[in-house]
């Protein structure tokens, strides 16, 4: 996270120097340009004052035909350092006239008689090491000059000298070295400013950011970003802090409920040892008295009323031992003992035991039973055990009357085949507040009721690794759903499950 918020600072940072030296690189050449333009036209300007000026000194001494005076006027203006040469050439390339006496009759430089014959006023070009501005005026014939020259010679001659550029050059040298050491100075002071910012405003704390999420990684959850600045890092710190808040309350949540339901593992293992004790201790003694209350029973007639006492003390009895094989079954399930089993076989004989149950009378039964469903690795009485207390308790539910309707079916679910039997009655359903409760052991509404039986299921069908499940809606009746894998033989025996509501 350091390396890439430096990696994003360094990108961000070549990106603005990129762009700040091509900016004020091209401002800085534009101007260059223009000044150099500039220094050019006022140097052209001085050559022009100069020859117009020569051109004005040569006049009188070219109308009276004084050659002599146009050559000493020539040598005069040529000793000036800033001029190569002045002279008078014929547009015929000879020179007529120069500064320099030795050029006279000689062919004029080409680049002069170039400009002349292109019709242009100057020029620039490089001779004896330097550069030279050459200007030329075109000396045209006038009525005077008929007694010297012919009628019909329009252009006498052209008046041309050579003005050093050495000076502007200069001139341009040091401009361009101002702009250059301005510029690069500009340029080191705005990535310098750029650079601080950046540093101190968003790589300082990004990282600072970066550091702590590697320590929240890491597990520690104490730590909280201090924002440095009320700006949108400053946000991300808060955000931050928000986020590291929220995972700390989910870990004390996810702490707290894990201690809970190591304490109910806890309290339903020492529950479940306790229950199988206290069972068998009253089991034995139970065995007894009923065995001799049956005795006392058969020794009173059947009109005496005693018998009846004695009758109801037994089916009290009965009921206290039930209480207590349940207690049992709870704390110690038996080992399963399993074989392959028709489903819907089971169904029907549970179906014919529950119909003799008391219950059963005020409620209408439907069967609706799926063909060629396979056999389940099953041991059948505990099976049969689960699917009986779950029917019972649907004809408990339904003591004013109502529909009880069993299903089979055959269910795919992630790639797996399970064998559904699904229970559903029309009574009072259960409320959303004892969804949670209606598994756990003890838990009853029935006067009558150990709380027991579903707790049993469940642990019935862990072994198999099948699934409940339980849907239910106020007054809309209760559905439990049981699923058993379609394994192949032996692949069902315990291992996992899934057991709960929906
Ligand atoms: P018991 O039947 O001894 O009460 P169970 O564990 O079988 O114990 O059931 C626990 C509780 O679940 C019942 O007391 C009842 O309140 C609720 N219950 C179970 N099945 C149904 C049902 N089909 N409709 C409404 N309530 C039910």
């Amino acid at each position: 996270m350091k390396n890439a918020d430096v990696r994003l600072i360094t990108r961000i940072l070549i990106f603005n120097v990129t762009l700040l030296v091509v900016g004020i690189g091209t401002f800085t050449l534009f101007h260059l340009q223009r000044e150099r333009q500039h220094l050019f036209d006022v140097s052209r300007q001085h050559a022009d004052v100069l020859l117009s000026t020569v051109e004005r000194s040569i006049a009188n001494a070219m109308c009276t035909g004084n050659t002599e005076e146009v050559q000493i006027v020539l040598e005069l203006v040529g000793n000036s350092p800033h001029l190569r040469k002045v002279q008078i050439f014929h547009p015929d390339g000879r020179v007529l006239r120069s500064s320099r006496a030795t050029e006279i009759g000689q062919p004029v430089d080409v680049r002069d008689l170039q400009l002349f014959r292109n019709g242009e006023r100057d020029g620039i070009f490089v001779a004896d090491n330097e550069e030279w501005l050459s200007i030329q005026s075109v000396i045209r014939s006038g009525s005077a000059c008929i007694v010297c020259h012919e009628a019909d010679e329009e252009v006498l001659g052209v008046l041309g000298l050579h003005v050093s550029l050495a000076e502007t050059r200069e001139q341009l040298r040091a401009t361009t070295a101002l702009f250059a050491g301005s510029t690069l100075i500009m340029v080191v002071v705005l990535v310098a400013g750029i650079s601080w910012v950046l540093l101190r405003f968003v790589q300082r704390p990004l990282g600072q950011l970066a550091g702590l999420m590697t320590q929240v990684e890491q597990g520690d959850l104490a730590v909280r970003a201090k924002p440095l600045h009320n700006d949108e890092i400053g946000q991300l710190a808060l955000g931050f802090n928000a986020m590291v808040d929220n995972l700390e309350n989910a870990r004390k949540q996810l702490q707290d409920y894990h201690f809970q339901q190591m304490e109910h593992a806890d309290r339903l293992a020492s529950v479940g040892e306790m229950a199988t004790g206290v069972a068998h201790e009253i089991k034995n003694p139970l065995a007894g008295i009923s065995a001799a209350i049956e005795v006392l029973s058969e020794a009173f007639d059947r009109d005496d009323e005693r018998k009846s006492v004695v009758d109801e003390v037994l089916v009290q009895i009965a009921r206290l031992n039930k209480t207590a094989t349940d207690l049992l079954h709870f704390g110690r399930p038996g080992r399963p003992e399993f074989s392959h089993v028709d489903i819907n076989d089971l169904v029907g004989r549970t179906l014919f035991f529950a119909d003799q149950h008391p219950e059963a009378g005020n409620v209408e039964r439907r069967k609706s039973l799926a063909d060629a469903l396979p056999p389940v690795w099953v041991d059948a009485k505990q099976i049969q055990q689960v699917l009986f207390n779950i029917v019972i308790n649907a004809l408990q539910a339904m003591e004013q009357g109502g529909t009880l309707h069993v299903a089979t079916e055959l269910h795919e679910q992630d790639g797996r085949q399970w064998v559904r039997i699904r229970v559903a009655d029309s009574g009072p359903g259960i409320p959303p507040e004892a969804f949670e409760q209606i598994f756990t052991p003890f838990f009853t509404t029935k006067s009558q009721g150990t709380g027991l039986g579903l707790a049993i299921c469940r642990r019935l069908l862990e072994e198999h690794r099948g699934r409940l499940f339980m849907e239910s809606r106020p007054g809309q009746g209760a559905v439990f759903t049981i699923e058993l894998p379609a394994d192949p033989v032996g692949n069902n025996a315990k291992g996992g499950d899934d057991c709960g509501q929906t």
